[in-house]
């Protein structure tokens, strides 16, 4: 093939902030064949303009390094987005037990006697909700008698009416399952329609599915979204093989829009660390578009059901310290024979308990397989509970920290409640886990509950001020450098990227995100309302606002 000797697109006039360590700002910047070719001053980039280059003024805009999420449930939630009854208080009026009721029933009321209504709310929403608890099985049985209701608060918790309960075989019989909890009533001893972490399942498995066609819809849906907010790569977390094989149908249709780095979830999922490992996948494989990004797995449940693994029980509710979804002996084969085998590992930890169960499990595997490049990482580590003996085993091992700021800004008030001042003096202790040397990038764990949207999570980085209104821990604020090194710089290191990724400069991707201000130039707080204009995904526009 004949090289092209113009650039497809050039932009100039802008601000374009290549966020690479010298600190470079270029007025102009010319791509070819999905890579940065040229980057300078307008008038020199504009003289390599061919007859065919595209050629934009960007008026003075901003560009900066398309923005990367670095976790996801993209392909799990984008569907649910679609096609769910919206119960979420972030989005609806939803702000009382009673308003969730009138949705399902009008909802029900459109559908024939029988068929499942699903739905769902938002994490902790209990805790805002006028009535400061969750709608039950009465609740629900009362307002949609004839139909089978499941509704999820958040990834944790899902209720569901006494149709739904005996679907799925749940009567006051029915044992807890390893790793799950179905909450009952103190006096009768009957299930209250509450079921936590794997005894979700039990009703899951028996309410309907989105079909495969619905899933891949849900895809696009989802990745638009994040286009509009000027992500280019998102790392989303896969709990079967249908995901993938949407999104490889999808490239292959054209239809992928942005990257995506997939990690394939190996506990409690329907994929195996076995096959992957019998497959010879390692971390990397695939391309700039679709790449197995390593392993996933949770071994506690979720702060927003109240089932992370703390030391010490909740705030709230004494009894209750969390609930462990892999042991320790499962936990340190599966990382050992992953690691072996070159999948990186992404292991969810909340508590501190899981912290620690997580820490110890990578020393294991490290001490019986050194190696440095493993980039293995603690997802939500850093959100609270950064001991300084913790902090120093993460740098010793060089793990990479994943905290989701956006977790504190959403529901940081309600977490305050359960987990009280103490634990969360320190939360997202940013500031010290970089002076400390904490190798650290952002992820949402949207959408879902709220959307992928990093602007919004670098924004709370820097201000600290959170959605209910108040600061949260505001000497832990961290620059706006350093906040855009989360979603940028860092998390290309984060998906083994960093040769490509991440910054704008001649040889790298050109992926890039033109924004209407400039966030290094406003106060921090309002970064999270910068309209993105346009997001340019291998050198072409993908998105125009
Ligand atoms: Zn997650």
């Amino acid at each position: 093939m004949q090289e092209k000797l113009y650039p497809d697109l050039i932009l100039y006039n802008g601000t374009i902030r290549s966020l690479s360590p010298s600190g470079a700002i270029h007025n102009a910047i010319a791509c070819t064949g999905g890579r940065i070719v040229a980057a300078g001053k307008s008038d020199e980039t504009r003289r390599l303009a061919g007859p065919d280059t595209q050629s934009i003024d960007l008026r003075d805009r901003t560009a900066v390094p398309g923005l990367t999420d670095a976790h996801v449930h993209l392909a799990e939630k984008g569907t649910a987005e679609m096609e769910l009854v919206d119960c979420r208080d972030f989005y609806t009026d939803a702000h009382a037990v009673a308003e969730i009721l009138e949705r399902l029933q009008r909802e029900a009321a459109a559908l024939p006697k029988g068929t499942w209504v699903v739905a769902h709310g938002s994490p902790m929403q209990d805790f805002r909700l006028k009535d400061k608890r969750f709608p039950d099985k009465k609740d629900l049985d009362r307002a949609v008698p004839d139909h089978p209701v499941s509704i999820s608060f958040g990834a944790h918790v899902t209720v569901g009416n006494s149709k739904a309960l005996a679907l799925a075989g749940i009567t006051r019989d029915t044992a807890d399952p390893a790793g799950g909890a179905i909450r009952r009533d103190p006096q009768s001893g009957e299930p209250t329609g509450e079921l936590h972490e794997r005894a979700q399942l039990i009703l899951k498995k028996v309410a309907p599915e989105f079909n495969y066609l619905q899933l891949k819809e849900g895809i696009v849906f989802a990745l638009n979204q994040c286009l509009e907010r000027g992500v280019t790569t998102v790392h989303d977390i896969v709990r079967s093989g249908e995901p993938v094989r949407a999104y490889q149908e999808l490239k292959r249709e054209g239809k992928l829009r942005a990257r995506v780095s997939l990690l394939p979830r190996v506990i409690e999922s329907q994929i195996g660390s076995k096959s992957l490992i019998e497959l010879g996948l390692i971390t990397g494989f695939g391309d700039e578009w679709l790449r197995i990004g390593g392993v996933k797995m949770s071994i506690d449940g979720g702060i927003t059901g109240k089932n992370a693994c703390f030391y010490e029980p909740y705030d709230d509710d004494p009894h209750n310290h969390g609930i462990i979804r892999i042991q320790q002996d499962e936990l340190d084969e599966t990382i050992l024979n992953c690691h072996k085998a070159g999948l990186r590992c992404c292991v969810h930890a909340i508590g501190d308990r899981a912290f620690d169960m997580a820490l110890d499990a990578y020393e294991n595997a490290l001490s019986k397989s050194p190696g440095k490049n493993h980039r293995h990482r603690i997802e939500h580590m850093g959100n609270w509970l950064s001991t300084p003996e913790r902090i120093q085993r993460l740098v010793r091992m060089g793990i990479i920290a994943i905290p989701n700021i956006s977790l504190g800004y959403f529901v940081g008030d309600a977490i305050l409640d359960c987990l009280g001042e103490k634990r969360m003096a320190k939360s997202f202790p940013f500031k010290t886990l970089l002076k400390n040397g904490v190798i650290m990038a952002g992820g949402s764990d949207a959408p879902g509950y709220y959307p992928v949207d990093p602007l919004r999570d670098i924004s709370a980085c820097v201000s600290r001020k959170m959605r209910w209104g108040d600061l949260l821990v505001p000497e832990e604020r961290i620059s706006v450098e350093q906040a855009f090194a989360m979603h940028t710089t860092t998390a290309a290191y984060a998906g083994f990227e960093e040769e490509y990724k991440g910054t704008l400069e001649v040889g790298k991707l050109a992926d890039i995100a033109v924004l209407a201000e400039d966030p290094f130039e406003i106060p921090g707080e309002r970064i999270k309302d910068i309209k993105v204009e346009m997001t340019i995904v291998g050198g072409e526009i993908k998105y125009e606002a």
